[in-house]
């Protein structure tokens, strides 16, 4: 029986695949081939960014892939040299030039850079509405953005992003951004949400894969999808591909969420930059 990824409601009255892909750092060279094969798996949700480097590949797998347009769900991210009006304006239209859109289902700041351009993420922020009010991107949401720089770009626009995108697995919850999020009324997207791997080897998470005959990647998946986050590992194995796929034929005891998100080492579990002090501009 073929998967039924479940759909989740955006604030904006969009909805997204629960389940995706993941494209950071997959080389230019092997992404075509690579979404492909993660469309023919089953996955229709797809996140890039122009930091990938990857969305030009991305777009000929989707049009190669004759899926019809409203079955995808496609997100990129604005990068961080770009967040002048006029930059991010030029580079969104790039962005849907290169995946072959004429409108996109997500677009994101990437990161906040509060030691950046004044501080003004919230010009950026009143940029990507633009978008949304063109018809060009279905919704817009943020990436990266701590309690503090939810609350500002809220308060000075009125207008709540409809996710905001942070690492988030079993070494880091990440509570308090979590919790912003949550308590503005937008959805967490978990990137990183194996850790890049860190976790599969956890002792807990093994024991709890053995006990549903399932993989420690399953497991964190799953555990990401019944706190209801948004999730999109990246593997360039169609096996793994696959395998992470496979999260919804099972279902984790209150108790095992409970005893996973027990393994978290608040700070000390981020693999990715702090956002408050992150500011890295690629050439
Ligand atoms: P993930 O947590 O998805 O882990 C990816 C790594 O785990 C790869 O090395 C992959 O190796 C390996 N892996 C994947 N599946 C399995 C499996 N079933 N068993 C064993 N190993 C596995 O890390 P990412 O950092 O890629 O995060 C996922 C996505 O989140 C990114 O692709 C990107 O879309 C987004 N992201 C967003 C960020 C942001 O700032 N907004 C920052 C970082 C990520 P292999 O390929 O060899 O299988």
């Amino acid at each position: 029986m073929a998967t039924t990824v479940p759909s989740l409601s955006l604030n904006n009255g969009t909805t997204i695949p629960q389940l995706g892909f993941g494209v950071f750092q997959v080389p230019p060279a092997q992404t075509a081939d690579t979404v492909t094969k993660a469309l023919e798996v089953g996955y229709r949700h797809i996140d890039t960014a122009q930091m990938y480097g990857n969305e030009q590949e991305t777009g000929v797998a989707l049009s190669a892939s004759g899926i019809p347009r409203d079955e995808l769900f496609v997100t990129s991210k604005l990068n961080n040299g770009f967040h002048g009006p006029d930059d991010a304006r030029r580079t969104f239209d790039e962005t849907l030039a290169k995946l072959g859109l004429d409108h996109i289902d997500l677009f994101l700041i990437h990161w906040p850079l509060p030691t950046l351009y004044d501080g003004d993420y919230a010009g950026t922020w009143r940029t990507l509405l633009e978008f949304v009010a063109d018809g060009r991107a279905r919704a817009v949401g943020v990436s990266n953005f701590q309690p503090a720089h939810l609350d500002r770009i809220v308060a000075e626009t009125g207008v709540v992003p409809a996710v905001n995108q942070i690492e988030a697995h079993p070494f880091f919850l990440n509570d308090e951004a979590r919790a912003a999020t949550h308590r503005h009324g937008a959805l967490v997207e978990a990137w990183s949400p194996i850790a890049q791997g860190a976790v599969l080897d956890d002792e807990t998470i093994a024991e709890i894969a053995a006990a549903h005959d399932k993989t420690p990647s399953q497991v964190t998946l799953r555990w990401h999808v019944q706190r209801g986050d948004i999730v999109f590992p990246k593997t360039m194995s169609p096996e793994r591909m696959a395998e992470n796929f496979a999260i919804f034929d099972f279902e984790l005891t209150d108790d095992e969420v409970a005893k996973i998100s027990g393994l978290d080492r608040g700070e000390d579990g981020r693999t990715g930059p702090n956002p408050d002090t992150f500011d890295y501009v690629p050439a």
